[in-house]
């Protein structure tokens, strides 16, 4: 699937339960998604929390789709795929279990009241640009320049790539 499709990068967080366990589930999750088709994910990445620093460091990631959905629709299931992990060992201001940002849709620039593309707050993001820069070394953020040009301004952000899980 390649031919009209749009490449979609989703932004996975999680820092409850098993997060990686988490993210690779949310990935296949995706995948399984109508019209939509699985391009690569990203290392995981351990990131120190901001703001309230009682709690578990998160786990984040990068995925690459193609998918025909239309962005609203893609952003609608994956709030869909947020609330089935989200509601899980949840209490009064728990952390999220699953956190999911649609990126970058294409070169598509959009504001509605529900969708910003590409993602506001993705530049100055660590967690997000280092695994998006490391599965699509290139990509240009529409009217951003290149994403790998916002790296040097979010280098004291402690991120961590973990080792590959060891599944045997
Ligand atoms: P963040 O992930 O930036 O910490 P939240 O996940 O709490 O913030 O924000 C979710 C809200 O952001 C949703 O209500 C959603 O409608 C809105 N939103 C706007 N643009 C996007 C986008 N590109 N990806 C995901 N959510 C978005
Ligand atoms: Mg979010």
């Amino acid at each position: 699937m390649s031919t009209g499709s749009t490449n979609a990068l989703i932004g996975l967080g999680a820092n409850l339960g098993d997060a990686r366990g988490t993210i690779i589930q949310a990935v296949a999750a995706i995948a399984r998604f109508e019209a939509t088709t699985f391009v690569a994910c990203s290392s995981h990445y351990s990131t120190a929390p901001l703001g309230y620093e009682d709690q578990p460091p998160f786990v984040n990631a990068v995925a690459k789709f193609a998918t025909f959905l239309a962005p609203h629709v893609l952003l609608d299931n994956l709030q869909e795929l947020e609330r089935q992990y989200g509601r899980q060992r949840s209490f009064p201001n728990a952390p999220r279990t699953l956190d999911l940002d649609l990126l970058l849709y294409g070169s598509t620039v959009l504001s509605s009241p529900t969708l910003t593309l590409p993602h506001p707050r993705m530049c100055e993001r660590a967690f997000v640009l280092i695994p998006l820069v490391e599965i699509c070394p290139s990509i240009e953020i529409p009217g951003r320049g290149r994403a790998s040009e916002h790296l040097a301004q979010v280098v004291r952000q402690h991120v961590v790539r973990l080792a590959e899980r060891d599944e045997s």
